[in-house]
């Protein structure tokens, strides 16, 4: 008799206590590839499974830096380098004070399947630490990035594990952790990606997040012969990926018409067009405030410790913050106001309860790690162009994003098919990027 899901989720949770958002993300990943299993008796001899789930390493470490006022600070660092069977570590740096083991695991685990649907050469990793960059100076920030990659830079390297940013790393903390990695390991080389393209950065990889989220919903549009075109959107979130998923909503046509941060969301009826765009990607990303600026800038209405999900008449959402911002209460209200796109620019911002009502009722769902993999994939991109030392203009990356976009979906939606899904996104990328990912430890050995 073999074990049944609840008995394995028993198991993961024994040995892994309290890391309730990696379980989340396992109890997923499992409940999908369950049939795999039965009709793939190899992978349950060579356990891939309890391999999957114990990440290949966890490096945990002290941070300590000295604030503006002579103080010294600690925090604790992590890198979790969770499976290398197709590539190097591959994945972000999460700097926020909700950052714990749990969280970087269920990070790291999902950007293992993320990545096997990129069909990039890239493993999965995930790190950062619970330092909180909000209200800090660029010297204090600086500071912290230097003695956080003052041990990092052990760890890392271009064949070895390549980060990149996530919540609360952007333009600026990649710059002085990649300044630190170059003193310290004295070689110049492509060991974080999202870098300024001044100095090895990719074209396109700041909007390739939140471009690629809405391309991957204009492709589950086109299955019902429609396109985001003159379509209401609710966005969430105001930093990277939210930005640039407003940017390419204008760009394909449609209308984006919130933006949030943790203090609450705006709602401007009018639409946020480019220069409300421009203006806010100042606001976030030069002068770090909040967003109920917007409000009185735009004249718009704002909403203190809301989530936008209640704004009536939007076909599409676009969930661009953070984990669980989505509830089942507001997926049944979203539901109900007529929405039928979803498509998670952030990580698993739908809860379980929101994913179990958006498939039964069969709307578009694109998850996360199938919608927001044009990050990711763009990441690859940027590494392949520092291998040869070269870059590509801006539309032959977009292009690429565009097409890795496409292809990720299809392989969503005939794996979806083929396990007798048809439509389910959510089983579709959960399956194919662990038959990838099953397959390549299956040819490597019990390592
Ligand atoms: P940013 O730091 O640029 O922006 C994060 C946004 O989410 C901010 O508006 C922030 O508001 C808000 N936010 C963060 N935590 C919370 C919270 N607990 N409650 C409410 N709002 C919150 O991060 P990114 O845009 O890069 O990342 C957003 C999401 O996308 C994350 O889930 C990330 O893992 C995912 N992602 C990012 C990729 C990338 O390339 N950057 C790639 C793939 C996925 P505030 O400023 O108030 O904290």
């Amino acid at each position: 008799m073999s074990e049944t899901v609840a008995e394995f989720m028993d198991r993961v949770a024994a040995r892994s206590p309290e890391e309730t958002e990696f379980h989340q993300a396992v109890h997923e990943v499992v409940e999908s590839i369950w049939p795999v299993l039965d009709r793939h008796p190899e992978f349950r001899e060579a356990n891939i499974l309890d391999r999957m789930v114990e990440p290949e390493r966890v490096i945990m470490f002290r941070v300590p830096w000295v604030d503006d006022d002579g103080h010294v600070q600690v925090n604790r660092g992590y890198r979790i380098e969770m499976n290398s069977a197709i590539g190097p570590y591959k994945g972000g740096l999460r700097f926020h004070p909700s950052v714990n083991l749990g969280v970087l695991k269920f990070l790291a685990f999902e950007q293992v399947f993320k990545n096997a649907l990129t069909t990039l050469p890239m493993g999965g990793g995930k790190g950062g630490s619970d330092f909180d960059p909000k209200g800090k100076s660029d010297g204090e920030v600086m500071r912290f990035c230097q003695s956080f990659m003052g041990e990092l830079y052990r760890h890392i390297g271009d064949r070895t594990d390549i980060p990149a940013g996530d919540i609360g790393v952007g333009a600026r903390e990649i710059g002085f952790l990649f300044g630190q990695y170059k003193k310290l390991a004295n070689e110049f080389s492509g060991i974080l990606t999202g870098k300024s393209p001044e100095w090895g950065g990719s074209l396109i990889r700041p909007e390739a997040t939140g471009y690629g989220a809405v391309y991957f919903a204009e492709e589950m549009l086109k299955t019902r012969d429609e396109s985001i075109l003159g379509k209401k959107c609710l966005v969430s979130g105001s930093g990277n990926v939210a930005q640039y998923a407003v940017e390419n909503v204008l760009r394909l046509g449609g209308s984006a018409v919130t933006l949030s941060d943790s203090s609450g969301f705006i709602y401007d009826k009018d639409g946020i067009d480019h220069e409300k765009l421009d203006w806010v990607k100042e606001l976030k990303n030069k002068r770090r405030g909040r967003i109920a600026e917007y409000a009185d800038r735009f004249n718009a209405d704002y909403y203190p410790d809301q989530r936008p999900w209640s704004v009536e008449g939007a076909e599409c959402v676009f969930p661009c913050a953070t984990q669980n911002e989505l509830s089942g209460p507001e997926a049944k209200q979203l539901l109900v106001n007529g929405t039928y796109v979803v498509a998670e620019g952030a990580n698993m911002p739908c809860d379980p309860d929101a994913v179990q009502q958006f498939v039964d009722q069969g709307i578009l769902f694109g998850p996360g790690k199938a919608a927001n993999a044009g990050g990711v994939a763009t990441s690859g991109l940027e590494m392949a162009q520092n291998a040869v030392f070269t870059n590509w203009t801006r539309d032959e990356v977009d292009q690429r994003l565009r097409r890795i976009m496409v292809n990720i979906h299809r392989s969503c939606q005939e794996a979806a098919e083929h396990y007798g899904d048809p439509g389910n996104y959510v089983n579709g990328a959960n399956i194919a990027g662990f038959i990838k990912v099953a397959d390549a430890m299956l040819d490597q050995g019990i390592v």
